[in-house]
């Protein structure tokens, strides 16, 4: 009998994402969903291991598709509370100037500490800062990745418009286009594992419209179609930017999008809030993905995501958290939630269920990685889970447990698998000193702003 075949027995409640009926529970082995069981069913043969999952709701690791896992030392800062993207932006710029690979690392893990605490099992990043001395940024957050066991899509993100040729970001923060291009290139033959149960990946992602040359997101768009990783990029975030994208380029953002080669499958974009009908219809056409940010959304004042005009027109729609410094906090559980709302705002309240929100945070944002393996629970998918109790305060007297899970605002999990792994245990990080992080990177929070 392995010891390593696990029954997950008998949930209290279960999402599995798809259609399947696994109230019995799962059979995992070797890292993956070997069993889904029906209610009353067992396994077809004997487990070295049961998990007695009578408390658990239990949901597929949650996958967070945007984020600047850096911007956690610029949490909640005074100067930028109030204001929306643009000035938000040019405030912030010359402090996330400062970034060194040491302050990085402690950002990165705070990040993915948070998202793991959350539910979250896959986390992508969209890293485009590399001033002088953090060349090797990527690969600091590759370290920081496998050491807590998560899977991430890094994203090597890139600034060439300064503010000298008309663009927002400081002359300090922008790269030259060989640069970019040769490291994204390093990038992808270190680091890119493909295939089922890939640990870290890497994507191509110049910033916005606003901080890159139409030469860098052609020749991004060209790269990774030849090596075949993902593209990903902010787009119609704010109204200043489909301004921005009229003034210097005479169009729209999708015109634009279309106008360097990025209007495919192969693109995933974050916001995606200002689209017209006939931009909605193109970018379903595309099968280009739509990473929905409601936090930040709200907190920039940046507009709703049309999800369900998006989803209807053929686009997958998946969730982030988006960036520290306009969340501020990396809680997918909670990001479902505010989807749940903010959606229902633009659609009505029956539209939009848990269901579906919980389907966009799992598996709509395996669709906008190009992953198979992961989002949902079915047999062979990778063993990638996120388990919550219902036992606070704030649960007591719910009556449907999925429901419970997004109404009364869980915010932590109570165990979390990644490939079979658990990462988390009881609330706790296994092997992390939740404490010292804090501490470190706390410190690295206010050496930063102080300059
Ligand atoms: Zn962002």
């Amino acid at each position: 009998m392995p010891a390593t075949r696990i029954w997950l027995k008998n949930p209290l409640a279960i999402f599995t994402a798809n259609s399947l009926d696994a109230r019995g529970g799962l059979v995992i082995e070797d890292g993956r969903i070997q069993q889904v069981l029906g209610l009353g069913q067992s396994p077809g043969s004997p487990c070295g291991q049961v998990f007695d999952a009578r408390e658990h709701v239990v949901l597929p690791g949650l996958i967070n598709t945007h984020h600047h896992f850096y911007q956690t030392l610029t949490r909640a800062w005074a100067p930028v509370v109030n204001q929306p993207l643009f000035p938000w932006l040019k405030t912030l710029y010359p402090v996330w100037a400062r970034l060194t690979p040491a302050k990085l690392e402690l950002a990165t893990r705070v990040a993915l500490a948070e998202l793991l605490l959350s539910g979250c099992t896959t986390a992508a990043d969209h890293h485009y800062l590399f001033p002088d001395g953090l060349e090797n940024a990527i690969d600091v957050q590759v370290e920081a990745v496998r050491k807590l066991g998560m899977r991430a899509m890094l994203t090597r993100g890139s600034m060439s418009l300064g503010e000298a040729d008309g663009g927002l970001p400081p002359q300090q923060t922008v790269q030259q286009g060989e640069v970019i291009l040769a490291d994204s290139q390093r990038l992808i033959h270190s680091y890119h594992e493909r295939g089922d149960g890939a640990q870290v990946q890497i994507a191509l992602a110049p910033c916005s419209p606003f901080s890159v040359t139409p030469q860098i997101m052609r020749a991004s768009a060209d790269l990774a179609k030849a090596l075949d990783v993902r593209l990903h990029t902010h787009l119609a975030e704010t109204l200043d930017e489909e301004d921005f994208c009229l003034q210097r380029f005479g169009l729209r953002t999708v015109d634009y999008l279309d106008s360097v080669g990025w209007l495919g499958p192969r693109t995933w974009l974050a916001h995606g809030i200002h689209f017209n009908p006939d931009e909605i219809a193109r970018l379903g056409a595309a099968g280009t993905g739509i990473c929905h940010c409601p936090s930040s959304n709200m907190r920039l004042a940046s507009g709703i995501c049309p999800t369900l005009e998006l989803t209807r027109a053929g686009a997958p729609v998946g969730l982030g958290v988006d960036g520290s410094a306009s969340n501020d906090a990396s809680n997918m559980i909670l990001e479902a939630r505010q989807a749940l709302y903010l959606q229902r705002l633009r659609y009505g309240a029956e539209a939009i269920t848990p269901e579906l929100v919980l389907g966009w945070a799992t598996r709509g944002s395996a669709q906008l990685l190009g992953r198979t393996d992961i989002g949902e629970l079915a047999v062979g998918k990778q063993a990638d889970l996120a388990l919550f109790k219902l036992d606070e305060l704030r649960f007591s007297g719910s009556h449907d447990p999925l429901s419970a899970l997004l109404l009364c605002g869980a915010d932590r999990a109570d165990r979390v698998m990644v490939g079979g792994q658990w990462r988390v245990v009881d609330g706790q990080i296994e092997g992390l000193d939740v404490q010292a992080l804090i501490a470190d990177h706390r410190q690295a929070a206010a050496q930063l702003i102080a300059g």
